[in-house]
């Protein structure tokens, strides 16, 4: 019989998660007003909210915390993430930044000015802000097989050639500072992009004379779905592939709270020095000084650690494995989901979950609210409360795909904590046809409404 895979670590340290009741949790929602964000995380059993900066550290970046060197300048553990960073992802030059978002507002402080656009495969939604934030804009070139939920395709974070084409042919290279490839594809579901896809995307840019950047948050799981799935990476090392993919680029930002298996933390990486330099200006007035950049020391020992650690194969199967068998789970269960299961959440589409509650009754949160009472199971809302109203108009948006998703933390649950998910939620979806309406909104912000919304129950 073939051996299984299992988790490459045992675990040393727990924390306890309390088990509430039905009862509780029915009045704890409500008072939350229905959203899952006002609830705090002690009257939530598990917590799927995000994989960002929730994960377990290792003893050995456990380790790095305690040999971290505080230095204001030149600090050894900043020489340790900068070694790290050039052997793991091929980078001379790098400023640690406190979030992935922080390293955004550095880079594009030096490159994106107001009325330049920046094409890329579904652009995150703080990275979108901060290019509109420079009146700017955002221009999604992912290929239209994304869009489809259930439609299988191995690389749904791939860039349509055509469309990007079609924006380097529509303007002139002056206003296009960059092409931004996010691997994985965080907006279109944790689905990757292919080393071909990255490869055709670097020589049509070249052609145009525009430089690629990566938004490389989870690029240690892209080069594990490229070792599954992509002709001739099968016998590549995930780190190998790592090499290659970022070999197609000029540089990158990161949340290290994803793949690089940190609390907080954000990278900027570049080949070009002078680009490193000006960069550097920006991180100094807005992180900190070069060599720390609004982290301690100890935080870039761990980073570099944990840069390491997301890039071994059996890491990453167990990683991956774990999502996957969750998703596998609810289609056995006969639950629509996205497929294939992306890298790091699983996303339940809840137009077909409930087909006879209108998307103005947010029938992705209603889950997400049924959910949590019948398990105390915290997913969050992709949907019509996070797409809010347009700018302009102030109508309500109505987004493709509605879904509630479910992301897991890295090294934090157990299989046993899936099977729980995957119960909790079969529950919810055999009295779907018992819930009859959904929610309205009593109180919403002018923007970002989905964080501090208040709802109540629709009554018809
Ligand atoms: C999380 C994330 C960001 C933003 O990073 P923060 O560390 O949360 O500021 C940017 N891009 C992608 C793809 C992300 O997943």
């Amino acid at each position: 019989m073939d051996l299984p895979w299992a988790e490459p670590y045992k675990i040393k340290m727990t924390e306890e998660i309390r088990i509430s009741s039905r009862e509780e949790r029915e009045r704890w929602i409500e008072e939350a007003g229905f959203n899952l964000f006002n609830l705090e995380s002690d009257k939530v059993f598990i917590d799927l909210l995000t994989d960002s900066g929730t994960g377990a550290m290792s003893d050995k970046q456990w380790s790095e915390m305690m040999i971290g060197d505080e230095s204001y300048a030149g600090s050894r553990s900043y020489t340790k993430l900068k070694n790290a960073v050039n052997e793991i992802l091929g980078f001379p030059y790098v400023l640690p930044t406190h979030q992935g978002r922080a390293a955004e507002n550095v880079l594009f402080s030096v490159i994106v000015k107001a009325g330049d656009v920046v094409p890329g495969n579904s652009h995150f939604d703080t990275t979108k802000g901060h290019i509109e934030f420079r009146k700017a804009s955002a221009i999604d070139c992912t290929i239209d097989e994304a869009f489809i939920i259930d439609h299988i395709h191995p690389f749904k974070g791939n860039i349509d050639l055509e469309k990007l084409e079609q924006v380097y042919k529509t303007h002139p290279k002056e206003k296009i500072p960059l092409c931004l490839i996010t691997v994985t594809c965080n907006s279109s579901g944790g689905q990757p992009v292919s080393m071909a896809n990255i490869k055709a995307v670097k020589s049509l840019s070249d052609q145009y004379g525009v430089p690629v950047f990566f938004d490389a948050a989870r690029f240690a799981e892209n080069a594990y779905f490229i070792k599954e799935r992509e002709e001739g990476y099968k016998d590549k090392s995930v780190k190998e592939i790592v090499k290659e993919m970022f070999s197609y680029g000029e540089g990158f930002t990161m949340s290290a709270k994803k793949n690089g298996l940190v609390n907080i933390g954000g990278l900027l990486a570049f080949r070009n020095e002078e680009l490193y330099r000006n960069c550097g200006n920006m991180g100094i007035i807005y992180e900190g000084y070069l060599t720390y950049g609004g982290l301690a020391g100890r935080d870039l020992g761990a980073l570099a650690e944990g840069l390491n650690e997301s890039t071994e194969y059996n890491f990453q199967k167990a990683r991956i494995g774990q999502v996957e068998y969750l998703g596998n789970k609810l289609i056995e269960y006969g639950i629509p989901v996205q497929r294939p299961i992306g890298g790091h959440a699983v996303f339940v589409d809840a137009l077909s979950f409930l087909p006879h509650i209108p998307q103005s009754e947010y029938p992705a949160q209603l889950i997400g609210v049924e959910l949590y009472k019948e398990g105390g199971v915290r997913g969050v809302e992709i949907g019509t409360l996070l797409a809010d109203r347009d700018p302009v108009t102030r109508e309500e948006r109505f987004p493709k795909m509605e879904l509630l998703r479910l992301a897991i933390p890295q090294r934090t649950y157990t299989f046993r904590h899936m099977d729980y998910i995957a119960a909790a939620l079969k529950n919810v979806f055999d009295r779907r046809d018992e819930i009859k309406s959904g929610l309205e909104i009593v109180w919403q912000a002018e923007i970002l409404r989905h964080f501090t919304v208040k709802l109540r129950k629709k009554t018809h």
